[in-house]
């Protein structure tokens, strides 16, 4: 836990949040909030990381750069103790999608558009047409200081495109493999980060929208008609990212001998199966609140939800690591190009001023 990092929601904020300087800047709250923790990120990023495909490079094997690419899972949690709003604003719904909220608009998961602004449009042209009778949440102003409540997240969207990014990493590290000059190592060297950097930011999404109380509007406790009495405790969600794991004692040792699926990813469309992996973690809101509400989620039934859900992001993440690779397979005109446009000469050797005359 990291108690101390602002909340995943700006919508979940009890403290308002206080814009500075014509919102320049923006404070957010202690309130401990996140997907799963980061023992949860880092389980789902070191599961996957077992399963690449062999054609991977020997460099993401190795123990060092699994523990990188893990750290980097948490990367973009730790973006939201920034409190610049222009960073709130962008990263905040990038963690979940309230998949009911997607009915005020006339939308399901299965239509919505696969394109971020092409999204956000539908949003926009839905309201507009409903005028007064839009039927979406009700917005504090007062605590929306992020702006980010009107908007029912982008989670699916951010692992898209961090799928893509990944593409772009793999495909040029392949290509400088290929063009094999001892004078492009920083060159690798500069790539190999990026690809560990982008590994673990996918990482994140894609365990994010595994947890299913980041694909709901009762993400922190049931909420509005609620006729099996399911919690509608705040706690809940920092029970389900962290504690449960406790309790149940799920460790990547514990786990890493599970039966990692393998998921079909298109690999130059992979909107599909991110869609897929959100509805099968949506299907596991209410199971969820059964469990907690009979009290088996601290017994068998809850250890098999939850360890499903953790496995299931890393089947995931996986497929989309593996389909990245297949997909940044570069051809002769792809190296052509790089070579064309990029121009590298290696720096020259570090200018060391002269000595102060005294
Ligand atoms: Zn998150």
């Amino acid at each position: 836990m990291t108690p101390t990092i602002a909340t995943i929601r700006g919508r979940a904020i009890r403290t308002a949040f206080t814009i500075l300087a014509a919102g320049a800047a923006v404070l957010a709250p202690a309130s401990p909030s996140h997907a799963w923790d980061a023992a949860g990120h880092r389980l789902i990023t070191l599961l996957a990381l077992d399963h690449l495909s062999p054609q991977m490079p020997e460099f993401l094997k190795q123990s060092d750069t699994r523990t990188r690419i893990t750290e980097n899972a948490l990367e973009p949690d730790r973006w939201r103790s920034v409190r610049l709003g222009q960073l709130v604003h962008l990263n905040n719904p990038d963690h979940y999608l309230d998949v009911e909220d997607l009915e005020a608009y006339g939308l399901t998961l299965r239509d919505i558009a696969p394109l971020r602004y092409e999204f956000i449009s539908q949003l926009v042209l839905a309201r507009e047409r409903a005028g007064e009778n839009f039927k979406g949440r009700p917005i504090n102003p007062a605590r929306d200081t992020a702006k980010t409540d009107q908007w029912p997240g982008f989670a699916p969207y951010a692992a898209a495109e961090n799928y893509g990014k990944l593409i772009s990493s793999f495909k040029v590290l392949r290509i400088l493999e290929k063009l094999a000059d001892s004078s492009r190592q920083e060159q690798v060297l500069a790539e190999r980060g990026n690809v560990v950097a982008i590994m673990g930011v996918l990482s994140h999404y894609v365990g994010d929208l595994a947890q299913p109380l980041h694909t709901t509007h009762h993400h922190h406790g049931w909420q509005g008609d609620n006729p099996e009495g399911f919690t509608t405790r705040y706690t809940f969600h920092s029970y389900i990212d962290g504690g449960v794991l406790d309790i149940h004692a799920l460790t990547y040792e514990s786990l890493k001998d599970a039966h990692v699926i393998d998921r079909p990813v298109e690999t130059m469309n992979p909107w599909s199966a991110i869609i897929e992996h959100v509805e099968r973690s949506h299907a596991e809101v209410v199971p969820l609140y059964q469990l907690d509400k009979s009290g088996e989620l601290t017994k068998e039934p809850g250890k098999v939800l939850i360890s499903g859900r953790l496995v299931d992001g890393a089947s995931m993440l996986a497929a989309l690591y593996n389909a990245a690779w297949q997909a940044a397979e570069p051809t002769e005109k792809d190296i052509e190009n790089f070579q064309k446009y990029d121009g590298f000469v290696p720096p020259p050797a570090v200018n060391t001023p002269p000595a102060a005359v005294k």
